[in-house]
């Protein structure tokens, strides 16, 4: 199945640094997060230093990407025009069972409620980009 953001020719971030790697990895078809060799916390956004214990031994580790909707809201003026075909398009925010959550664009096909079965689905946009979208897990 395609993801439902096909066709937008919205204007796409460049990630650097830390954020750059986590979308490279991303871009492997599998997500990854950081995470403490010392005290193995998960985070996200990815930092230079891990955000409970402050030690710096952090690796990428491929996660399953299941999780809960931890909330969600709707858009229907786009800032940006290249969304305008997909409007009104949802934006997700999953909690994962790791305790990280992240904000992905959520898929049509989900009814969006607290704590709805989600997965994170990668969409390789182009060679630089890739989409993260909420898809039901049920
Ligand atoms: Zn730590």
């Amino acid at each position: 199945m395609s993801d439902p953001f096909t066709g937008v020719q919205a204007r796409r971030p460049r990630p650097q640094g830390l954020n750059a790697e986590f979308y490279e990895r991303a871009a492997t078809g599998r997500l990854h997060l950081q995470q403490c060799a010392d005290c193995g916390h998960f985070q996200h956004p990815p930092r230079q230093l891990c955000r409970a214990c402050t030690s710096g031994a952090l690796s990428w580790v491929p996660v399953e990407g299941i999780g809960a909707l931890y909330s969600w809201t709707t858009t229907h003026f786009p800032f940006d025009p290249g969304w305008a075909p997909a409007i009104p398009y949802l934006t997700g925010v999953i909690e994962l069972p790791q305790g990280v959550r992240l904000v992905a664009a959520l898929s049509a096909e989900v009814t969006p409620h607290i704590g709805a079965a989600v997965r994170v689905a990668l969409s390789r946009l182009d060679d630089d980009s890739v989409l993260l979208y909420l898809r039901s897990a049920e």
